[in-house]
């Protein structure tokens, strides 16, 4: 579909057309939760097979909530309907209220992806990073309206976790950060506000946990699945912390981990080579079919 051009009447603040940039794990569940409270929503990436993949996931994800009875046919069609792609980033940021980058955990890449949207990104829209670990201030100066960056940190999957974590970075303005808590509660969000600081508060705190699990599977202190139980049935976690690293994605898990190494602290936070080694052997978890488990494809 041919995008129209943005619509100058909009009010800053206002948010009606938003832009992801990634159309992975977090961008498609993103660009879902932001179609069903009514945005237009383009999914823009650097790979079309991505976007088509991550449009796939969101249909069948209606279907899902159709069958049980969540949503009707009529509301699940609208929300697919202000679905559009645009893998032509320049395009996509030139037609945003709001642009929310989702792309892999790595400072530069986001910081290549920041400039090229400030190409076209109009002065009025919010432009928000989905980061899990990266301190906002690292970013800060690729952007071309610090007081209009923040970081909107969603749980994975998107569209049932009511989890947002909204990070304010030094610069943000308490009208951006007005406009972010307006849009979380919009989507259906419930927010915590956190200061700008490596991790945030989910993700050092899930890290935390995850990696010392790791630790414990390679060190042979209990498999894998009796690990998880020990959180499951003794803490009532909905999930162990060796599946949620599978159902994050290892490579994510391993980013974040570097990331806080460096930034906090590089002993608490050094990744256990298990880790590493599953990583590099393209084991990624969930979404490459193993991790710390095998999964059907
Ligand atoms: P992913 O690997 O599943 O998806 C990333 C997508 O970005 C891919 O489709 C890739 O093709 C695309 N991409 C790569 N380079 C790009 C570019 N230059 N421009 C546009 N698109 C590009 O990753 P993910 O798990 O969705 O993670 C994305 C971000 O969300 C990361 O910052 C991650 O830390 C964060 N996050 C992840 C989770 C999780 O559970 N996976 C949870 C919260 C936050």
């Amino acid at each position: 579909m041919q995008p129209e051009t943005r619509d100058p009447n909009t009010a800053p603040g206002e948010i009606h057309r938003v832009v992801v940039i990634g159309a992975g794990t977090m961008g498609h569940g993103i660009a879902q939760v932001c179609a069903a409270a009514g945005c237009e929503v383009w999914l823009s990436d650097v790979s079309a097979a991505a976007i088509d993949a991550g449009l796939a996931h969101i249909q069948h994800n209606l279907n899902v909530a159709v069958q049980k009875g969540k949503l009707t046919q009529h509301l699940a069609d609208a929300t697919r309907a202000r679905l559009h792609a645009e893998p032509d980033l320049r395009v996509a940021a030139s037609l945003a209220d709001l642009v929310i980058e989702a792309a892999p955990e790595q400072l530069e890449l986001k910081r290549q992806i920041f400039r090229t949207v400030t190409e076209t990104l109009p002065s009025q829209a919010l432009l928000a990073s989905n980061t899990s670990s990266i301190p906002l201030r690292l970013l800060t100066d690729a952007v071309p309206r610090p007081d209009r960056f923040i970081g909107l940190h969603f749980f994975n999957p998107v569209h049932l976790q009511s989890l947002l974590e909204v990070v304010r970075a030094e610069t943000t303005s308490d009208e951006t950060l007005a406009s972010a808590l307006q849009f979380a509660k919009r989507i259906g969000k419930e927010a915590i506000v956190v200061r700008d600081v490596a991790g945030f508060a989910s993700s050092r705190l899930g890290l935390a946990l995850g990696l010392e699990a790791v630790r414990m599977l390679e060190e042979g202190v209990a498999s894998a699945a009796d690990i998880d139980k020990a959180m499951e049935l003794g803490y009532r976690h909905p999930m162990g912390p060796l599946k949620l690293t599978d159902l994050v994605g290892l490579d994510v898990r391993l980013a974040i981990a570097d990331t806080l190494a460096r930034e906090i602290d590089p002993v608490r936070f050094a990744a256990p080579q298990l880790l590493r080694d599953r990583v590099a052997a393209g084991k990624l978890g969930k979404k490459s079919g193993e991790g710390f488990y095998k999964y059907e494809s």
